[in-house]
């Protein structure tokens, strides 16, 4: 007996009992020797596995790369696991796989070369890491899941906020108006009511019967500054309401032609400087509208015409109904509005730079446009600044009211 076949029969006395699967296969991949670890983890029998092939262990996805490492291991063997870098799986004899790790060994006998497979079975090892896998990828699902829990509650926390500022901010601009409106009131009711005083003490003295032009002079005088008052006491009312939402349109079939008519006759009995006003009234004399929210607008336009305009200047006001619906325009040839200052005419307490000697408030256009739209129409400005406007109230017909 050579020293190296006694050297093989050591190995196998040593692994023979071994709890550790060996096996020992020649040049060729077939098995020269195993253990009873290696057939019971295998399923086969140590004479079955004395028939077989190296590769026959393996699963068939890895055999054929399996022959060619096994033949480039022959060529340089030295001691080294088996298929690092990846998951490798022993074929039992019931055709179930079972994941091994395994170590490679050599030795030469006879001058030729056996390797030395030592199998681990890692089952239970790629069972916990399995584990720790899934248990992670939950973890990192219930983290992703809290994440997205707490991006919804910053979210509704954000919003609410949000909220919250849109309500201060709303409270803080109705307590500002507020507080104008109580400045507005007491400037805009002082000079009216200062014009009714002195023209009352006037009246007072004008005694004699020869007088009496003077006493209607003032009285006018007095009919009109209660006029301006009641004017803003009503924008103010129409304000406040539309501001809560109160307002309700009541449509129904107006003489709109005598409306506009009676209302021309009132403001004319009013116009103390020469100021003439002219009206082109076209087509049907009824109209189904809500007069309280047009007459309104109308009245407005009108009023601010003469207010705006020069002694003596004509305002010219044409009513178009037709089957397309309502158009009123309303020109003055007055002070006009600046073109920069044209587009925040209709924003509440707007006054134009040249119309600060002029008494007003700032909030009748605002009512004209909101009445106006609610009737479901457009009001809009064409203005030359020392030029004249002129206001055009849009109302279209069929407009499902
Ligand atoms: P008020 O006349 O009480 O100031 P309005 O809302 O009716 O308020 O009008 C807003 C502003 O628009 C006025 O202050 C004035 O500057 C300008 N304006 C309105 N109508 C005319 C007009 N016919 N001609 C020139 N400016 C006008």
């Amino acid at each position: 007996m050579s020293i190296e076949k006694d050297s093989l029969t050591l190995y196998f006395s040593a692994f023979k009992h071994s709890k550790e699967a060996t096996l020992i296969s020649n040049k060729k991949g077939q098995l020269v020797t195993v253990n009873k670890s290696c057939c019971d983890l295998l399923g086969y029998t140590k004479e079955e596995m004395l028939t077989m092939n190296v590769d026959e262990l393996l699963p068939h996805r890895f055999q054929k790369d399996h022959h060619h490492r096994r033949e480039s291991y022959y060529k340089s063997p030295q001691n080294r696991s088996m298929g690092e870098g990846y998951e490798l799986y022993a074929k039992k004899s019931d055709g179930t796989e079972v994941p091994v790790n395994v170590g490679l060994t050599h030795i030469q006998e006879n001058g030729e070369l056996y390797v030395i497979a030592f199998i681990i079975d890692i089952t239970q090892q790629v069972e916990s890491r399995l584990k720790l896998e899934k248990l992670n990828s939950e973890l990192e699902q219930r983290v992703a899941e809290r994440t997205q829990e707490l991006a919804t509650i910053i979210n509704t926390l954000e919003k609410t906020e949000s909220e919250l500022r849109v309500a201060l901010l709303k409270e803080k601009e109705l307590g500002d108006m507020k507080s104008r409106f109580v400045t507005l009131a007491s400037h805009e009711f002082r000079t009216p009511l200062s014009t009714i005083l002195s023209s009352a003490n006037l009246i007072e003295k004008y005694t004699q019967t020869e007088q009496q032009a003077k006493r209607e002079k003032h009285i006018n005088r007095i009919k009109s500054n209660v006029g301006n008052l009641t004017t803003i006491l009503s924008d103010f009312l129409s304000f406040e309401k539309l501001q809560n939402g109160v307002i309700t349109v009541n449509i129904e079939e107006i003489e709109l032609k005598n409306f506009i008519e009676n209302s021309l006759d009132e403001f004319k009995q009013n116009i103390v400087d020469g100021k003439v006003i002219k009206l082109d009234y076209t087509g049907d004399s009824c109209y189904k509208t809500d007069i309280t929210l047009l007459g309104n607008a109308i009245n407005n336009i009108i009023s601010n015409a003469i207010k705006y305009s020069r002694e003596n200047s004509e305002i010219s006001i044409s009513v178009t109904v037709s089957e397309y619906g309502l158009e009123i325009q309303v020109k003055d040839n007055g002070i006009g509005i600046s073109a920069d200052e044209v587009k925040y005419l209709f924003t509440q307490f707007f006054r134009a730079k040249n119309a600060t000697n002029i008494q007003g408030t700032g909030l009748g256009l605002n009512i004209s446009r909101q009445f106006v739209e609610l009737l479901g129409g457009t009001i809009s400005v064409q203005s030359i600044e020392g030029k004249g406007s002129t206001f055009t109230i849009t109302i279209p017909k069929n407009n499902e009211l």
